[in-house]
């Protein structure tokens, strides 16, 4: 499903394809609209971060007309005119979006960069840690290895 109208400033939208998804995006203030699911699709596309189309990415569309004040404002879902939900993504982002549970979300301009630079985050903190806790499970650096020597060497003096 497509929009034709901003949900924020009533421009116009044109249809983008971002990391393999279609979206819709404003002309003039450059929000984006995603169906549902359509945001996971795209953090599941780039996974590094980085996106295909650099014009939204980079965020070179300016809010154009709108205020802070008009940023909280409740909006209304484009297909069945309930009033999304304000959330923070991924709980402690920062970046606000709205959601209809039936329907899809709402980006403003550069959001949807920050969720994905978001994710990156977390992926590259996840891995890190990832090879810690599997560093220490099976030690394969010398001092460990060694540390484990020492240990084993120490009980065996006590037990046998
Ligand atoms: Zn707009
Ligand atoms: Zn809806």
């Amino acid at each position: 499903m497509s929009i034709q109208t901003c949900l924020r400033c009533k421009g116009s939208c044109v249809h983008q394809i971002h990391g393999g998804v279609e979206i819709d995006q404003c002309s003039q203030c450059g929000g984006v609209w995603l169906d549902q699911g359509e945001l996971e699709a795209i953090l599941e596309t780039s996974p590094n971060g980085n996106t295909p189309n650099s014009e939204i990415s980079s965020g070179v569309h300016l809010n154009a007309g709108i205020s802070n004040d008009a940023r909280q404002d409740h909006l209304s879902c484009p297909f069945c005119s309930k009033t999304m939900n304000a959330m923070n993504f991924a709980y402690d982002s920062g970046v606000i979006i709205n959601r209809c549970p039936n329907h899809g979300v709402w980006l403003d301009s550069g959001e949807l960069k920050r969720i994905e630079d978001n994710r990156a985050f977390w992926r590259a903190e996840a891995a890190k840690r990832e090879s810690e806790w599997k560093q220490h499970l099976h030690p394969s650096n010398p001092t460990s290895a060694e540390t484990n020597q020492t240990l084993l060497d120490f009980f065996r003096s006590i037990f046998f």
